[in-house]
């Protein structure tokens, strides 16, 4: 089914845009995925930036803790490194295999007749492998994403533009903020060292994706696997499902223990998609009735 087939109208509903991260939300944990991820970044920290063995890993921890990602926190104390380079290092040696199509949750995607998009740290070439492994590749109208909130040239121009790569649909342009990148929202220590890297938890990535993506935080729905991800995105106006969790709490409006149960979290537009199903039947029992 093309995506644009899947948006469709139903009257008055709360939400317009469904909003997802990638890694651990998409797909579960217990996959193992991220795990070997994190294992190539301590790999990428010992053998491509010379750190030490034994501190690697607390560092690797220390910094995703801090800064969103790894790599993010890796820049603020003042690695040099390419970031492409570390991209392909850590996500070219991933066992992608181990994800398997998820037709059931491609159903209830395709199902859901409003906006759906992609907001994750990770780079392009990361998000399109696991979308392909899960099938669900053609189930998003756009991707924001590491090479989105960080254009190459933002540095070189002030008013740079970010484009979001949407699937038929025009990308549109933002003017990219890179100021204030450590907020207090996040708990974070104002006294790190600043990052150059836009990504969540920060706010300045919110609303770049917000403001790429046309997205009205107030009828959209945000789905993430991390607490901190969840709570940045409420202070921002968005409605938000801690995925992979069954407990609320501070930040939350919705907590899933799967992906698969997105409608719970969906209850009145299911509501209206139920009444528009019941008239499309009764107008067909009508039409072939009168026949
Ligand atoms: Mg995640």
């Amino acid at each position: 089914m093309e995506y644009e087939d899947q948006v469709q109208h139903v009257p008055n509903p709360k939400y317009d845009c469904l909003l997802f991260d990638v890694d651990d939300t998409l797909y579960p944990l217990k996959s193992g995925l991220s795990a070997e991820c994190t294992k190539n970044i301590i790999e990428y920290m010992i053998n491509k930036l010379g750190m030490e063995e034994d501190k690697a890993p607390e560092m690797c921890v220390q910094l995703y803790k801090d800064y969103g990602t790894t790599m993010a926190g890796l820049k603020a104390i003042g690695y040099d490194f390419d970031y492409d380079d570390y991209h392909s290092f850590v996500h070219g040696q991933l066992p992608y295999e181990i994800l398997k199509p998820d037709p059931i949750f491609k159903k209830i995607l395709q199902s859901l007749p409003i906006r759906k998009v992609i907001f994750s740290n990770a780079n392009k070439e990361h998000i399109a492998n696991v979308l392909g492994r899960l099938g669900l590749e053609d189930c998003f109208e756009g991707v924001v994403c590491f090479e989105t909130l960080n254009p190459l040239n933002k540095t070189d121009i002030p008013d740079a533009k970010a484009a979001l790569e949407l699937n038929g649909s025009k990308s549109s342009t933002i003017r990219s903020t890179v100021t204030d990148f450590i907020n207090d929202s996040c708990e974070t220590n104002a006294e790190f060292p600043k990052t150059p890297i836009v990504c969540k938890p920060f706010e300045d990535a919110f609303e770049l994706a917000l403001k790429i993506a046309k997205i009205n935080p107030q009828r959209t729905l945000f789905f993430d696997d991390s607490i901190r991800n969840l709570q940045t995105a409420k202070l921002m106006g968005l409605h938000t499902v801690w995925v992979g969790h069954s407990n609320l709490t501070k930040g939350v409006d919705y907590a899933l223990e799967s992906i698969h149960n997105i409608k719970e979290a969906l209850p009145e537009l299911c509501e209206a998609i139920e009444k528009i199903e019941d008239i499309h039947f009764l107008e067909k029992v009508a039409i072939e009735t009168s026949a």
